[in-house]
């Protein structure tokens, strides 16, 4: 759900889940949008330290987001944050607005 992509043209992607996906995680924000197709997107903790730590890093929602074979994948966010978001996913409170 959340991590990052290094596909063939060099840029860096944070893969975020739509935010009318039915479940989130405490903390997650709704104000940005998927780079490739505009859909908004919700991100996590971890997530959004990666946009305020990784310079040119883009938003990409999981519709938009297909793996090449070259793409490395790594998660966002500290070791175990992941994990530990993860634990407390919720129903999305956001779904169903607009
Ligand atoms: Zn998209």
């Amino acid at each position: 759900m959340k991590s990052e992509e290094r596909a063939g043209d060099g840029m860096k992607y944070l893969i975020c889940a739509r935010a009318d996906a039915k479940r989130t995680i405490p903390g997650s924000v709704f104000d940005k949008s998927c780079s490739r197709c505009g859909a908004r997107v919700m991100i996590a903790p971890s997530g959004q330290r990666s946009l305020r730590t990784m310079a040119g890093l883009k938003v990409l929602c999981d519709a938009c987001f297909v793996p090449a074979p070259d793409d490395r994948l790594m998660n966002a966010g500290a070791p175990g944050q992941l994990e530990e978001e993860l634990r407390h996913v919720m129903p999305n409170p956001w779904r169903g607005r607009n």
